[in-house]
């Protein structure tokens, strides 16, 4: 029998429109209130690209070229004060049992997937006792180790297997806040598949390329199932900082220790102001 037009199927779709309207206002605004204002824990989380002695040679790239004497040094610092290196996993897992961070835990990122960050991490992470979190994106990984100066999966669980972690930077590195529908889901998804496909766990952090990020691009990354995302400064903003939108300490070219530990304790913002990160 249709009930196509009866009373009762017309209540029946009032209902499930008023209450689906309903689930998409609170949806909404659930997801308005997550992305822009909830504070969640978080630890400091240092943001590295390049280590190497090359800073000067390109005036662009000083801010993210560190000298690996300053890095070592910067290590041995943590280490000799107490500091001890988590992953996004580890912090997550924190948070999710009513657990506080503990203290002087650090986070050290490395973002875009460049191979001899892999040696970095054997050589100067791990001999101390330290972990780090790789942001990357797969359009870039390599088919091979040192494939076209890109890490590769084989290098990348290695990593993991050392205690490191993988998280997304998007799928091919755009600026995201230009990137229109569909193609923004795609970035934010496909990344996050890929990585969970190629390592066997979740990735559900995000670190914006270039740092761009906006409402709508939080909005996206939060659909997306991402529990975390990180900038590329830590200047404080009218913006509040929420899961979305996590700052990050920048370490620059021949930086000394005293700005180092300022930038860790203090926040770039009272050192150098505005950047855009990469
Ligand atoms: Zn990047």
């Amino acid at each position: 029998m249709s009930i196509v037009g009866s009373s009762n199927s017309l209540e029946i779709r009032a209902r499930c429109l008023l209450a689906a309207a309903c689930a998409i206002f609170l949806s909404a605004s659930i997801t308005q209130r997550h992305v822009a204002t909830a504070a969640v824990p978080t630890v400091p989380i240092l943001m590295y690209h390049h280590v190497g002695d090359w800073g000067p040679s390109n005036p662009g790239w000083a801010d993210w070229v560190v000298k690996p004497a300053d890095f070592a040094q910067q290590l041995d610092w943590l280490k000799s004060n107490g500091y001890h290196t988590i992953t996004f996993r580890e912090l997550l897992a924190d948070t999710a049992a009513g657990r506080a961070p503990a203290p002087k835990s650090v986070i050290i990122s490395f973002d875009d997937g460049w191979s001899y960050q892999g040696v970095v991490i054997h050589q100067e992470l791990e001999p101390r006792g330290m972990r780090a979190v790789l942001f990357v994106y797969p359009g870039a990984i390599g088919r091979s180790p040192n494939g076209g100066g890109y890490i590769s999966w084989v290098e990348l669980l290695d990593l993991e297997a050392n205690g490191s972690e993988v998280q997304s930077h998007t799928l091919t590195h755009p600026r995201l806040t230009e990137v229109q529908q569909p193609a923004l889901d795609r970035e934010l998804r496909e990344s996050r598949a890929i990585i969970e496909t190629q390592l066997g766990h979740p990735a559900r952090v995000l670190a914006y390329p270039f740092g761009a990020h906006d409402e709508r691009v939080m909005q996206a990354a939060a659909a997306a199932g991402y529990d975390r995302a990180v900038r590329a400064d830590d200047v404080r903003t009218a913006t509040p900082d929420g899961p979305l939108r996590l700052p990050r300490i920048r370490v620059g070219y021949g930086e000394g220790l005293d700005v180092f530990k300022a930038r860790l304790t203090h926040g770039e913002s009272g050192l150098i102001g505005t950047n855009s990160g990469t």
